[in-house]
């Protein structure tokens, strides 16, 4: 049986009082981590703040992005060893408004899953099609290609700790969800994916989530299908109210 993970993405949202006020409000009525995998994912600049206020809870800390050198002459940009330096358990990979807005492609977002598991970071890699791309078929051949090429060269035991999200583009932040029909169906397929490009082992461990308004009305119903593991939530995830309910539901 795969544990639920859900994990609220901030984006780029919140101050700093805001941000720790939501820590305060959700770090000890989240469910215990046997049951359920509790995340945010929270902007740079808090991340080292809410993990020492989140420290001896059920609630994980995670970053939305890094880089995947360990240092150098990257201005601007943050390092897998400075989140794990941290204290930070998981890292947002590949999500779609950074493959949009600044030119994440799948090789980027392959050495960056490297570099999660180098430094002992849980990577959540974000795969999914545009509406355009949905429309015109190519949804499940795309969506493969963008998990093979983002897994490739990990060892079986990676994949096995790797959560990949799907997330169809034409459902964030636009109020549509995937039907959970139409979600578990591309989570199915990336779950053959895995199996042949990796191990029927791989495939059976690896967590997938959904993302793409997902709010504590349909969250349940995602989460009863088969191979739907657990949900990526932007808008709802703000609140900490909302937030609990979605983690309750896993
Ligand atoms: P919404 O839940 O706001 O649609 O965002 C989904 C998402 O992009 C999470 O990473």
């Amino acid at each position: 049986m795969r544990k639920k993970v859900i994990a609220g993405n901030w984006k780029m949202n919140k101050v700093l009082a805001e941000a720790t006020q939501f820590v305060a409000d959700t770090k000890d009525k989240v469910p215990g981590a046997d049951k359920v995998e509790s995340v945010v994912c929270a902007p740079f600049p808090y991340l080292s703040e809410l993990v020492q206020k989140s420290a001896g809870t059920d609630l994980e800390i995670a970053a939305q992005n890094m880089h995947y050198e360990e240092s150098g002459a990257f201005t601007g940009e943050v390092s897998p060893a400075m989140l794990k330096d941290i204290g930070v358990s998981y890292v947002v990979l590949g999500h779609s408004e950074r493959r949009e807005y600044f030119a994440e492609t799948d090789e980027t977002v392959n050495k960056k899953a490297h570099a999660a598991f180098k430094h002992g970071l849980t990577p959540i890699i974000c795969v999914g099609e545009t509406l355009e791309q949905r429309e015109s078929n190519q949804t499940m051949d795309l969506v493969a290609d963008q998990v093979k090429k983002a897994l490739a060269g990990l060892t079986e035991d990676q994949v096995k700790e790797t959560i990949l999200a799907y997330e169809p583009i034409w459902a964030i932040g636009t109020g549509k969800t995937a039907t959970s029909e139409q979600a578990n169906e591309v989570c199915t397929h990336i779950r053959i994916v895995v199996a042949e490009a990796v191990s029927t082992d791989a495939a059976q461990a690896v967590r997938i989530q959904y993302g793409g308004s997902v709010k504590p009305a349909n969250v349940d119903e995602l989460l009863a299908q088969s191979d739907i593991d657990g949900a990526l939530v932007g808008g709802a995830s703000l609140e900490a109210d909302s937030f609990l309910k979605l983690v309750e539901a896993g």
